[in-house]
């Protein structure tokens, strides 16, 4: 069924008695070409990609819980391609791009809303800091600009600019940048993929897998074994407990994130800004909760759910740039876990285990990347090769001294 406004109308018109569930509901089979282990959105538009770009059939995802229980239906929905290094910035700008056509091309609307991202700028050296990063955004084709804070004034009154601890000085905006829904996100790649014949299977937990002489031939899980041509594994804060299943130790770590959300207030933000001095991150969504962010916790957890530190911490950053947040009561937060790996950048890559491919280490920044990790996952899985925007997040770059670490942090994952 393709969803139209004339849709809408007829149904609406008789009785809404013609939807049909958005996804079957498949038992699995006992034989899959490619096996993805995974139900967020990584996962999901991996099976998408691979159906509808390469043409491959007889595919299955496999996911423990049910379609959005994970980070892709737990995020602040955040979208951007504001990065400095070469490994990243052209992979999160391809992104952006398939972001913008998203909805069109999967036929579901996934609200995506390119209302602009606002990096605030303190300091001159974060404005030095902040120029190179919009040089590099616009060499690689994406949009950057950088404003003084006159300019920030006319548009954002409502900022504490002359905070005598942290003033504004400026900010980085990209105006592409924006927030999308996040559990539509999933919604809509799981009734595309599932449109395109991939069985999308539920309450699949993958407790094994099976190797034989260096190969993997497929998955044992707690609805049978599964054989598998290609296993795909993209579990995001689980990546290290699977992974250990078939041997592998991984460089990453996994820790919670928290996100928050208000009471519905009018319209008072008109895009994503973030506070430049301490770590804060807030947009307003489409009911009016202001939903906002800020560090991981930082200590190793697998809880979905954090601790009330972090919770002081992220409030204070809201309140340095806009006290009003302190009027607005707090009705909701929740915890996910994120796969923070030693660099602060991910992996799309081949393991050493023939057959086994392992996709993840997306740290706080995975959601943003759903297309074009699933793209490029698709892109490795169908030609064996890397997509060109995706060549550096090898699994041996840390073997090799080529870290992509943005912040420039070091192997220290809780800083990232
Ligand atoms: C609070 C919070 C805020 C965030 N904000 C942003 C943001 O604003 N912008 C941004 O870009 N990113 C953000 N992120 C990060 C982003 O959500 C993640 O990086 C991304 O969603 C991870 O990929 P995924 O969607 O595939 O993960 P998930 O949805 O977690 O999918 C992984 C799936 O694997 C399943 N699984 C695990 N083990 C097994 C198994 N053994 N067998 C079968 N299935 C299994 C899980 O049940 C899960 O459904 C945020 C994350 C959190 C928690």
């Amino acid at each position: 069924m393709r969803y139209s406004a004339m849709r809408v109308l007829l149904e609406g018109l008789t009785g809404n008695r013609g939807w049909k569930p958005v996804w079957r509901d498949p038992e699995p089979k006992p034989q899959y070409d490619v096996v993805i282990v995974g139900g967020g959105g990584h996962g999901l538009a991996t099976a998408y990609y691979l159906a509808k770009q390469f043409g491959q059939q007889n595919i299955a995802v496999l996911e423990k819980g049910w379609i959005g229980s994970g980070n892709v239906g737990r995020n602040t929905t955040i979208i951007r391609s504001n990065y400095l290094l070469p490994g990243n910035e052209p992979f999160y700008e391809f992104s952006l791009k398939l972001w913008e056509g998203l909805e069109q091309d999967f036929n579901y609307n996934a609200m995506v809303s390119q209302r602009s991202i606002l990096n605030l700028i303190h300091s001159d050296p974060q404005r030095d800091a902040f120029a190179r990063r919009a040089n590099a955004m616009l060499l690689a084709g994406a949009d950057a600009e950088l404003v003084d804070a006159a300019q920030l004034r006319r548009e954002l009154p409502f900022l504490d600019f002359d905070n005598a601890r942290f003033p504004i000085r400026g900010g980085l905006f990209q105006r592409r940048g924006g927030t999308v829904r996040h559990d539509a996100v999933a919604w809509g790649y799981a009734r595309g993929a599932d449109s395109l014949g991939v069985d999308i299977i539920q309450n699949c937990e993958v407790t094994g897998f099976n190797i034989d002489n260096g190969i993997c031939r497929g998955v044992e899980t707690t609805r049978g074994n599964i054989r598998a041509g290609k296993t795909a594994v993209c579990v995001a804060g689980s990546s290290s407990r699977v992974m250990a299943l078939a041997g592998m130790r991984l460089p990453i770590e996994s820790h919670v994130l928290q996100a928050f959300v208000t009471e519905g207030l009018k319209p008072l933000l008109p895009g994503v800004i973030t506070f430049g001095a301490g770590h804060f991150y807030v947009s307003q969504s489409d009911k009016g909760g202001l939903v906002f962010g800020g560090d991981i916790d930082g200590y190793n957890s697998y809880a979905q759910r954090g601790n009330l530190p972090v919770v002081e911490d992220v409030c204070e950053g809201g309140m340095a740039i806009m006290p009003m947040i302190g009027r607005a009561r707090l009705l909701r937060s929740w915890g996910g876990i994120m796969d923070m790996s030693m660099d602060g950048s991910p992996f799309i890559d081949k393991t050493h285990i023939d057959g086994l491919y392992f996709n993840g280490g997306w740290c706080y920044g995975g959601f943003k990347a759903t297309p074009a990790s699933g793209y490029c996952y698709a892109h490795l899985l169908a030609k064996d090769t890397p997509h060109p925007t995706a060549t550096e997040y090898r699994l041996d770059r840390f073997a090799r001294g080529h870290l992509i670490d943005e912040k420039g942090q070091g192997a220290q994952p809780n800083l990232h």
